[in-house]
C-alpha cells in the first residue's frame, strides 16, 4: 500500500465521510440532493446548499451545533466544518447537529 499523502485522495475521502455522516442524520435531506460536487475547493459547501439562515430555528443555532468553530474574537462570526464562509453564532442550516 502507498503511504504518500495525496491531497486529492484526502479530499475525496473527506467528502465520502461527510456524505456518509450526513446520510445518517435525520435533518440532512440536503445530502441526497447535494452531491459531493457541491463542495468547493476547501471541501466546504455553499450556504445555499444547506439553506443557511442568519437567525436560529427555534432553539437550534450554530453556537450549539457540533460543526461550529467559534471565533477567538468575541462577537465576531465563526466558521463551520461543513459550510463555507463566515457563520453567525445565531445562524442555522439543514446540517445542524445539536450538541446534546
Ligand atoms: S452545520 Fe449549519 S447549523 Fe451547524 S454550525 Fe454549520 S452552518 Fe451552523
Amino acid at each position: 500500500m502507498n503511504d504518500r499523502h495525496d491531497p486529492a485522495m484526502s479530499r475525496r475521502a473527506a467528502l465520502r465521510l461527510l456524505a456518509g455522516a450526513a446520510a445518517s442524520l435525520p435533518l440532512l435531506g440536503w445530502a441526497a440532493s447535494s452531491p459531493p460536487e457541491a463542495a468547493d475547493a476547501t471541501g466546504t459547501i455553499a450556504k445555499s446548499a444547506v439553506q443557511y439562515q442568519e437567525h436560529p430555528k427555534g432553539s437550534s443555532f450554530c453556537a450549539n451545533c457540533a460543526n461550529f468553530i467559534p471565533s477567538r474574537k468575541q462577537g465576531a462570526p465563526g466558521h463551520c466544518t461543513i459550510v463555507a464562509g463566515d457563520i453567525s453564532p445565531k445562524g442555522w442550516c439543514l446540517a445542524y447537529a445539536g450538541n446534546g
